[in-house]
């Protein structure tokens, strides 16, 4: 039981002014909102998927990259030399993807040189004298090309500030639009060398760590990074243009993780300010999840024109606009989840996006505010329930949109893992994501969401089969409706009711938290609902005023109806901007801001009167009014921001 304190501010309400209070709160939700929800830049374009490699009988152990890219060009060429250990009896071929409009020039294995046999998207290599099962070999494939412009982003060229530039970005398909890969999830490279060789004056951005960049020739340069973590074909990746180079370093103890950045020199100034604030969320993730997993290495960042951002095995691509604190955490989340542990299916995106999405808002939770926490759930929630009605489980792994929805993958995922925590409780639920993290059978590998599913269950001791059944496979999401009616001895009795909206799910239990507010006292009870109709006692030690249906954002639902004794009101996450929490009111009007910088609030009567009313308290998006002067009835209440203007009506009584 706790009890509302009143701060008793007086305010003259006919013309006041709240941005002071809003402002903040906003910058985060407007940068969300014109984010298209995903962070990645070509989303919406449709990948061609790769002829799948027809016989997996190989392990891949390593990669050497030899790549000359001039980057005024749309061309590269070069060599892969390949280390890999037969999986089958008298491997006599080896197979990798590579674009049909590439040219695969040759192969050379055991000093021989071999023809490529190229149909389609596959190249195929015979093997004389074949590997035997188990044992270890290495050849090395020749190729060029202009890789297709196929609006999938695998090889982009374009100018900045007058200097040509490239970059890649292969999720989901598109690494063998540039290079003969295995193009899987389920067999990571071991390690890798990258070798490029560009035109003086050019740097080249990769994965790993820099071990030199020399003289080549009298105009060209060769950089060579090299990584020595596992990783998949999709995460491989490199960007060449005249960096300019500064580093920021994350600090534990006697330890440093360097967070290296390659930018443009016209913008180095302006985002040499922008890239430190990512420490407090290295900082974070390593406190919650575990130590960054490339620390022998580095971490860092490579500007880009994309618009958004590409979580590359430590080092993430970004657009200019993109180095801000929301997508450099999520790109920084997904070396956890997505790089040292990739979906293994693209089924199981959400893997890797509901967690960068959710990282996203723990940072928000945990280094800013509850509140600001809280509205970026809402702004979520509501999302979903009005134009998302899918499952978390991508359906179609065809349509690259589909796999990285921002509703479904990303959004509905994050707000999964939010009703997980709610259900097991912080403790269950971080130490089943470690749990996940540490796995061996999973770390630097792959996983399915069965693999996460068994680390909760095995850590709460709960059955979560009907959870994920519900929220994970499922469509949809619940709506309620609750009736609660109180004696005048203060029993009272809930029933709850729940349809399902756009959904093939029959039910979805859940703990349901209802707070009630009378007498200046308030208490939340859970209700464990596992039916609909299902009826509740309850006795708290005051009368009832008002009701909040999941007052702390705990759980998803498109609406809910609260009738308290045959008065009804809706909560919903539908499209109202504001809310009125005490209706029929009496004395105070609690009101609940959805988002805004609040520059008009009056009450009107029915007659269109202006009425005078006090503010008493402002706490973040709530709002209580003084209605003590007006007369029982019903009023008009609007409120109006620079974007939107709504009005609700309420009922006053004595
Ligand atoms: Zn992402």
């Amino acid at each position: 039981m706790k009890t509302a304190t009143y701060y008793l501010i007086f305010i003259a309400l006919s013309v006041y002014n709240c941005n002071f209070l809003f402002a903040q709160e906003n910058r985060v939700l407007k940068n969300d909102l014109n984010f298209s929800m995903t962070d990645k830049p070509f989303f919406k374009n449709q990948q061609r998927i790769p002829q799948p490699i027809t016989t997996n009988n190989y392990d891949l152990k390593y990669h050497r990259f030899n790549w000359v890219i001039d980057p005024a060009q749309r061309f590269i060429s070069g060599s892969v030399t390949s280390y890999f250990v037969a999986t089958q009896e008298q491997l006599n071929s080896i197979q990798f993807q590579l674009s049909a409009s590439m040219s695969a020039d040759s192969a050379v294995y055991n000093g021989k040189t071999l023809e490529i046999n190229h149909t389609g998207n596959l190249i195929t290599i015979p093997l004389n004298p074949f590997v035997s099962l188990g044992k270890f070999d290495s050849l090395t494939v020749f190729y060029h090309g202009i890789p297709e412009q196929n609006g999938s982003g695998s090889f982009v060229n374009y100018v900045h500030n007058g200097v040509p530039s490239m970059w890649t970005l292969s999720e989901p398909y598109g690494a063998s639009d540039w290079w003969p890969s295995k193009n899987n999830l389920n067999d990571k490279i071991d390690s890798i060398d990258v070798f490029v060789v560009m035109p003086k004056g050019n740097h080249a951005a990769s994965n790993g760590i820099l071990v030199s960049e020399i003289p080549y020739g009298d105009n060209s340069t060769l950089a060579h990074w090299k990584h020595r973590y596992p990783i998949v074909s999709y995460l491989v990746a490199v960007a060449v243009t005249n960096y300019a180079r500064y580093s920021d370093y994350y600090k534990i103890g006697s330890d440093s993780i360097e967070i290296l950045n390659y930018v443009y020199p016209e913008d180095s100034t302006e985002l040499r300010a922008k890239t430190p604030e990512l420490l407090k969320s290295m900082a974070l993730f390593e406190q919650l999840f575990s130590p960054y997993p490339f620390k022998k290495e580095k971490y860092g960042h490579a500007q880009t024109n994309m618009s958004g951002g590409m979580e590359h095995q430590t080092m993430t691509f970004l657009g200019k606009s993109s180095f801000d604190f929301y997508i450099m955490t999520h790109e920084l989340a997904h070396q956890w989840f997505g790089d040292m542990i990739t979906c293994g299916s693209w089924q199981d995106i959400w893997l890797n996006e509901g967690f960068a999405t959710y990282c996203y808002a723990l940072s928000l939770e945990y280094l800013y505010s509850e509140v600001k926490f809280k509205d970026y759930l809402k702004e979520m929630s509501h999302y979903i329930t009005t134009k998302q009605q899918g499952s978390v489980f991508c359906n179609d792994t065809t349509n690259v949109s589909r796999i990285f929805s921002g509703g479904l993958s990303y959004y509905k995922g994050a707000i999964l893992l939010n009703m997980l925590r709610w259900v097991l409780g912080d403790n269950d639920f971080f130490q089943g994501i470690r749990n996940y993290l540490n796995d061996p059978e999973l770390k630097y590998g792959f996983a399915l969401t069965q693999k996460l599913k068994m680390h909760f269950e095995n850590q709460s001791g709960k059955d979560l089969s009907e959870f994920f059944e519900d929220w994970f496979y499922g469509t949809g999401v619940p709506a309620y409706n609750i009736q609660i009616k109180q004696q005048l001895n203060l029993n009272a009795s809930t029933t709850i009711l729940q349809t399902q909206y756009e959904s093939d799910v029959s039910f979805f239990d859940m703990i349901l938290p209802i707070k009630f507010i009378g007498e200046k006292k308030d208490t939340t009870i859970l209700f464990n609902h596992t039916f609909s109709g299902q009826t509740f006692e309850f006795k708290p030690d005051f009368k009832i005023d008002s009701v909040i249906f999941d007052p702390e954002i705990k759980i998803l639902y498109r609406k809910a109806e609260i009738i308290l004794n045959q008065v009804s009101s809706i909560q919903d996450n539908i499209e109202d901007k504001i809310l009125i929490l005490s209706n029929p009111a009496k004395g105070i009007l609690n009101i609940h801001v959805k988002s805004g910088s609040i520059n008009y609030l009056k009450i009107f009567n029915l007659e269109g009167k202006s009425e005078n009313v006090k503010l008493v308290k402002q706490e973040n998006t709530l709002l209580e009014l003084d209605i003590q002067n007006l007369q029982p009835g019903m009023y008009i209440l609007k409120i109006g921001t620079s974007e939107w203007t709504e009005t609700k009506k309420f009922i006053v009584i004595k």
